[in-house]
């Protein structure tokens, strides 16, 4: 079913931001599994507008390892943009993406490769058995946003799988062609519904450096991830108003009630109560709306969420730094 256009058979995408401490780590541990596959393979490096040595590093370990290629973009575009980028720019047959900070086993990309080949599989995520190693605040908020994903998206959804997978040329071109401008690729590779495995391992502790995911970016992930996949907050607005209409007829046949007795006076507290939470229902209920006009609106605007700066796959040496004479790649419509 797995057509190998290319005579790449294996691609690696991994985006970084930032990480100089943990790269040489990586390629030390990345080179020896790679080259024992025995098969032609690259690594797209995409560096995700990273201002400390990133890009310099990677320079110098393309001098010894040529399958190493560095895709450069323009400015931090985040990490589904730098995965993006790199789904774009790969050429093998199967694209594996992981993480620059160890956290994923390398070794494993070898299994994966062997067990989407074996079974015919297009798609074979990393599973991971243990969290032992993140944060208890990590964990909570990691298991409720799988809890709340495999019920959105469905069962397909596996529980604890990450970036860290391996997909067929046939599966990424299928990703290639979606028109989502905010791609959450944990849920969007399920939701494609190709034949899937699972490779399960052992998720370690991050090998040097601090997390790139603080969290204003985990809750961009989130909300990102709900909103293309679901419509349902916009019933929540509904759910909110049918309630408050509940709660102000009571309201209502109280305030009646209170006339009738004659003792109409005293009416200041539930006034201002009953205020305030209509208030802060609208007010939710227009927040509601606007994550939705938002999305729509950057839908419409069409711009592509990456710039590639550089590509030592195709630009002879570094561009020069005022950038003036370069060539652009944009990731058209992603
Ligand atoms: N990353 C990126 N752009 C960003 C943030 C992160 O390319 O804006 C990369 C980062 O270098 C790493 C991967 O995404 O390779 C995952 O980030 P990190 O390990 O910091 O996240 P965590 O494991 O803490 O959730
Ligand atoms: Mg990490």
């Amino acid at each position: 079913m797995v057509a190998e256009p290319t005579t790449t058979v294996l691609s690696v995408v991994i985006p970084m931001y930032n990480e100089e401490e943990a790269l040489p780590a990586l390629v030390s541990r990345l080179r020896p599994a790679l080259d024992g596959t025995g098969v032609s393979y690259e690594v797209v490096a995409v560096d995700d507008g990273s201002a400390d040595r990133t890009a310099e590093l990677l320079e110098e370990f393309r001098l010894t390892w040529s399958e190493l290629r560095i895709v450069k973009l323009r400015r931090n575009s985040g990490h589904q943009a730098a995965l993006t980028a790199g789904l774009h720019s790969s050429v093998g047959a199967y694209v594996a993406s992981i993480d620059a900070d160890l956290q994923d086993p390398p070794e494993k990309i070898p299994e994966m490769l062997d067990l989407a080949r074996s079974q015919n599989l297009d798609i074979v995520y990393g599973v991971r058995s243990d969290r032992s190693t993140d944060t208890g605040f990590k964990r909570w908020t990691a298991g409720a946003y799988y809890w709340l994903m495999r019920r959105m998206v469905g069962k397909r959804v596996p529980s604890q799988a990450g970036d860290f997978r391996l997909l067929s040329r046939e599966a990424v071109d299928a990703l290639k062609s979606l028109p989502d401008q905010q791609q959450v690729y944990r849920l969007l590779v399920p939701w494609l519904g190709f034949p899937s495995g699972q490779v399960t391992y052992f998720r370690d502790e991050r090998v040097a450096g601090e997390t790139k995911y603080p969290l204003s970016k985990m809750i961009r992930l989130a909300v990102d991830s709900i909103i293309n996949f679901s419509a349902a907050p916009l019933r929540i607005a509904t759910w909110l108003g049918v309630t408050s209409f509940f709660g102000c007829f009571a309201m209502l046949l109280a305030t009646l009630g209170i006339y009738i007795g004659g003792k109409t006076v005293p009416g200041w507290t539930s006034l201002i109560v009953g205020m305030l939470f209509i208030g802060g229902v609208q007010l939710i209920c227009v927040g509601l709306l606007g994550e939705y006009i938002g999305r729509i609106y950057t839908a419409v605007q069409h711009r592509p969420t990456f710039f590639i700066g550089y590509d030592s796959a195709r630009d002879a040496a570094p561009q020069p730094k005022d950038g003036s004479k370069d060539q652009e790649t944009a990731g058209a419509g992603v």
